[in-house]
């Protein structure tokens, strides 16, 4: 029996492709497509030609979190076009193949299975220094299927998105077996909504009445900072949000003999960013999630 012929083709599309980076998640939820997107929009900001592709079949986010939502894709003869964000910034994913972005995708195992291999197979990507896939949570059949393909075409490896608390993880570390199991390399772990980060002047103050009755203090409080502490009003709120006193992504990572790659506080600057398909390294507004960020792409 000669070699898969799925398997050939993958690797003849692929060798155009210089850098390959899986982005996983043990749950949903966690930020894995925010990290995918905001990774595509830094590399592609370093001048890199980067294609971003987005196989979460039952939850593609990422036409929405790049401005792209409502694209139709074209075929040409060398295959399916990428949607361009820029020049260097081409995007694939199934949502731009859903007739209605409220469709759920209902597909078993081999149909989810046979629209990945196409998707590694038919995209006219060109050429590319970095590939970044966006993958469904979990483990499930559709991650060995990917995971075979890229493996056969040269993979770097894959970076796993998670939250501090012990139900996150718990979840990630099955997910690092299963990268451990099948041969995959980790490049690392990124721990996203790490504590919440936010300027002391986009936060409103409040007074609570015995009866719980909320009243608006903002403007009051605004004002005596600036009179009585004006340095103050540089400062940050900080709040663990999620439990994280199991020493969260961290400790996993050390006792599992993987790489961390650091944190990101949760930051609804961020959020907005994911919500209107904007770069997160532009936006001076995202003070306490883009530079974190940075420092977590700049060790990849
Ligand atoms: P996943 O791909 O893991 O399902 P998403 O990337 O879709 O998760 O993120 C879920 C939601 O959380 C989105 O609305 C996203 O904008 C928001 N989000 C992700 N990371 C952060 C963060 N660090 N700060 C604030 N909001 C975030």
């Amino acid at each position: 029996k000669g070699p898969d012929p799925d398997l050939v083709a993958i690797s003849e599309r692929m060798a155009t492709v210089k850098h390959k980076i899986l982005v996983l998640s043990g749950k949903g939820g966690v930020g894995k497509s925010t990290f995918s997107a905001q990774l595509s929009f830094a590399l592609a900001g370093m001048d890199h030609q980067v294609g971003l592709l987005d196989i979460d079949i039952c939850g593609p986010s990422i036409p929405k979190m790049l401005g792209l939502e409502g694209q139709d894709i074209h075929q040409s003869n060398l295959g399916w076009s990428p949607i361009y964000l820029e020049s260097n910034l081409g995007v694939m994913s199934i949502g731009f193949m859903l007739p209605h972005p409220d469709e759920a995708v209902i597909w078993r195992g081999p149909r989810k299975n046979g629209l990945i291999k196409q998707f590694l197979k038919d995209v006219h990507w060109g050429e590319l220094d970095y590939l970044v896939v966006d993958a469904p949570p979990g483990t499930s059949d559709e991650h060995i299927s990917i995971v075979q393909f890229l493996l056969a075409s040269g993979i770097d490896g894959a970076i796993i998105v998670t939250t501090p608390q012990q139900v996150s993880l718990i979840d990630v570390r099955k997910e690092i077996s299963f990268c451990k199991k099948v041969g995959l390399p980790i490049l690392g772990v990124v721990e996203n909504m790490s504590g919440l980060m936010l300027p002391i002047s986009d936060v409103g103050f409040a007074k609570l009445s015995e009866s719980g009755e909320e009243e608006d203090v903002t403007e009051w409080a605004l004002n005596y900072m600036k009179t009585h502490a004006p340095e103050m009003l540089t400062l940050f709120v900080r709040k663990e949000v999620f439990d994280s006193s199991g020493g969260g992504a961290a400790r996993m990572c050390s006792e599992m003999g993987v790489p961390f790659l650091g944190k990101v506080p949760m930051d609804p600057q961020l959020c907005k960013a994911a919500e209107e398909g904007r770069s997160c390294f532009t936006d001076k507004k995202c003070i306490a999630s883009a530079p974190a960020l940075r420092r977590i792409i700049e060790k990849l």
